[in-house]
C-alpha cells in the first residue's frame, strides 16, 4: 500500500516569480484537485492529471508567454495554457541560449562567508601535502591492449597480498579505451593523456605510482608520465621513469610471468602504502567532486539545494568544491560569470563553455542534447529547466578558480572551483578525479547505482520515494525536504558531517559496501585513427 499517495496535495514553488510550479506527491494529482490553501496556486482546480515532478500553470499563459521557473524563463508557451493545466514538454518553446559576449563578468560580491573552524577529518597525509580519504594502490595503464591482463593480476593482489597490507583499502586497475589506435598528436590529445596522467596521482593512491605497457603503443609510459610529473620513490626513477611492467619485454614468457611480474611488482608499494596511518587533518584538506545524474525535477528542489548548502559550508571550513557538466550550466551562464571572483575567473568560465559550443557543433548539436527520456518523464521539459536545478548544487560562494578537462588543481586553488567537462557521469566523475577529488557527491531523482572505485562516492536522493525503493543505494535522502520532514539547513548540515564521518573512513558508502563502480572513461575530442 502507497501510504504517501494518501497525502494533501503539496505544490513547490522555487521562486515568487514563478507562473508554474510543480506537484510533489507520489504518484502525482488527478485532474479536479483543488488546491488547498497555504500553498502556491491555492484555490485552483487541476485541469490535467498532473504527474510527480510535473508543472502546473498557476495563473492564465497566452501564447508565447515566458513560463518562469527559479525566476528566470525556462520556456514559451507554444498555444494558451489556462490556469490548472499541465505544463508539459511539448507545451514549451525551448529559449536560446544566452551569446557568451557582453555576460556580467565578475559582478556579484557574495559577501564574505565566516569561516567555519574546528572540523577535522582522519586522512592519509601524502608527500605533496595533499590527502587521501583512501588508502588505495592504483594500477595505471597506458593502453586497453593490457586491461585484462590487469584485471587478473589485480585479482591476484587482491587474493594473495591484499591480507598482508591490512591498511590498504583497495587495489584498482586504472583501464581505460585510450593509449593507441588514436591520433595521439592532435591538438586535444592533451586532454585524454593528460586526465590519464593526474588520475594516477589522486590523492587517494599515496603518490605510488607503478605502470602496466604492452610496449609497442603508442601512449608510452614517459609519454603518459614524463620525468617531473610523477612522485619518485627512488632515485632511479628520475631516469628510467615509473616504475613500469611492460608485456612485450623478452623476459616475459608465457602469461603466468607477466601475472607474477605485476603481482611482485606491487608489494613495494603496498608496503609503502600499509604503513602509511590515518592522521586529523582540518575539513579544508577536503576537495569534494559534486555532480547529478538521472536527474528529475525534484533535483532542483531537494537533492542538488541541499549540496549547495553543504558546499557553502565546506567553502567556509576552507575546503575544495568543484562542480562541472558544461551542458548543464550554458544556460546558466550570466549566473556564474556574474559569481566569478575575478574577472579573468569569468574569462576563464567563458574560454571553456564557448570551447563546448565548440565541440557540441561540430557534432551538429547543441546543449540540448543533454535531456534524457528519464528526466523529462522525471519532469524536467528542457535542458534550461534542467540547468536551472543542475547549478544550485554549487551554493552561493564566488568562483574562485575555473580547471580546463583534466586539469589538476594546485595545492593554493581553494574554494569553489568550475571544473569545465561534459555532464555525462562517468566521464565527468572521471574527470574530477584527475583534478584531484578525494570525495565525490551524486544527486539522483530517477535512481543511478553510479559508484567509483577510486573515490567514495555518496548517493543523495531526490525524493522520498527513491530513497524508500533504493534504501540500500542512497546514502540519504533529500526527499525529506519536500515531504517538510526536514528544513535544507538540516539537510546540508547532516550532508556535511557525513561527508567527514566518510572520509575518515567511519562509514562505508553503499557504493563501497556493495563494490558498486563505473568504468573510468576518459574525454577524448580528438580523432581516432
Ligand atoms: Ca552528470
Amino acid at each position: 500500500m502507497n501510504t504517501v499517495a494518501s497525502r494533501p496535495p503539496l505544490t513547490l514553488r522555487m521562486n515568487p516569480l514563478d507562473n508554474v510550479a510543480i506537484v510533489a506527491n507520489d504518484g502525482g494529482l488527478p485532474a479536479g484537485t483543488v488546491l488547498p490553501a497555504g500553498l502556491p496556486g491555492a484555490g485552483l482546480v487541476l485541469l490535467d492529471p498532473v504527474p510527480q515532478g510535473h508543472k502546473l500553470a498557476l495563473q492564465d499563459l497566452a501564447e508565447g508567454d515566458a513560463v518562469l521557473r527559479y525566476g528566470v524563463p525556462i520556456g514559451y508557451a507554444r498555444a494558451a495554457i489556462p490556469a490548472g493545466s499541465w505544463v508539459h514538454e511539448r507545451l514549451l518553446q525551448m529559449p536560446s541560449a544566452r551569446a557568451l559576449e557582453g555576460l556580467p563578468m565578475a559582478t556579484v560580491k557574495p559577501p564574505p562567508a565566516e569561516p567555519l573552524s574546528g572540523y577535522t577529518f582522519e586522512g592519509y597525509r601524502n608527500p605533496d601535502g595533499s590527502v587521501g580519504t583512501r588508502n588505495i594502490l592504483a594500477v595505471t595503464t597506458t593502453v586497453q591492449c593490457v586491461a585484462g591482463v590487469v584485471a587478473q593480476a589485480v585479482a591476484r593482489i587482491k587474493a594473495e597480498l591484499l591480507p598482508l597490507y591490512p591498511n590498504v583499502d583497495d587495489v584498482v586497475g586504472l583501464e581505460h579505451s585510450y593509449g593507441c589506435g588514436v591520433a595521439i598528436d592532435a591538438p586535444d590529445a592533451h586532454i585524454p593523456i593528460r586526465t590519464l596522467r593526474h588520475i594516477s596521482l589522486n590523492p587517494n593512491f599515496g603518490g605510488e605510482v607503478l605502470v602496466v605497457s604492452l610496449g609497442c603503443e603508442k601512449l608510452q609510459p614517459a609519454r603518459l608520465l614524463p620525468p617531473g610529473s610523477f612522485p619518485l620513490v627512488d632515485e632511479r626513477e628520475a631516469a628510467t621513469g615509473p616504475d613500469t611492467v611492460c608485456l612485450q619485454d623478452d623476459a616475459h614468457v608465457g602469461f603466468m610471468s607477466m601475472l607474477d611480474g605485476i603481482v611482485q611488482r606491487a608489494r613495494p608499494h603496498l608496503e609503502r602504502l600499509n604503513a602509511r596511518r590515518r592522521e586529523t587533518v582540518p575539513a579544508s584538506e577536503l576537495v569534494v567532486g559534486v555532480q547529478c545524474g538521472g536527474s528529475d525535477a525534484f533535483s532542483g528542489v531537494t537533492a542538488n539545494p541541499a549540496v549547495g548548502f553543504c558546499a557553502d559550508l565546506l567553502v567556509r571550513a576552507g575546503a575544495t568544491v568543484m562542480f562541472s557538466e558544461n551542458t548543464e550550466v550554458r544556460d546558466a551562464v550570466e549566473q556564474l560569470t556574474s559569481r566569478a571572483a575575478t574577472p579573468e575567473v569569468a574569462e576563464g568560465i567563458v574560454r571553456e563553455l564557448a570551447w563546448y559550443d565548440r565541440y557540441l557543433d561540430r557534432g551538429r548539436v547543441d546543449r540540448s542534447a543533454n535531456t534524457t527520456p528519464g528526466n523529462k518523464a522525471g519532469g524536467l521539459s528542457n535542458i534550461a529547466e534542467k540547468a536551472m536545478g543542475s547549478i544550485i548544487k554549487s551554493g552561493s560562494s564566488a568562483i574562485s578558480h575555473v580547471l580546463s578537462p583534466g586539469e589538476k588543481l594546485r595545492r593554493d586553488q581553494r574554494g569553489l572551483v568550475y571544473a569545465a567537462t561534459p555532464a555525462s557521469d562517468f566521464i565527468c566523475g572521471t574527470l574530477q578525479l584527475a583534478a584531484g577529488m578525494n570525495l565525490h557527491i551524486f544527486t539522483t531523482g530517477r535512481g543511478t547505482p553510479y559508484g567509483l572505485a577510486e573515490c567514495p562516492v555518496v548517493k543523495v536522493a531526490t525524493r522520498t520515494d527513491l530513497a524508500r525503493r533504493w534504501h540500500d543505494l542512497m546514502d540519504v535522502n533529500a526527499g525529506l525536504i519536500a515531504d517538510g520532514e526536514m528544513t535544507l539547513e538540516d539537510a546540508g548540515w547532516s550532508l556535511f558531517r557525513l561527508l567527514l564521518d566518510v572520509a575518515s573512513g567511519r562509514r562505508k558508502t553503499w557504493a563501497e559496501h556493495w563494490r558498486l563502480h563505473n568504468a573510468l572513461v576518459l574525454f577524448n575530442p580528438a580523432p581516432v585513427t
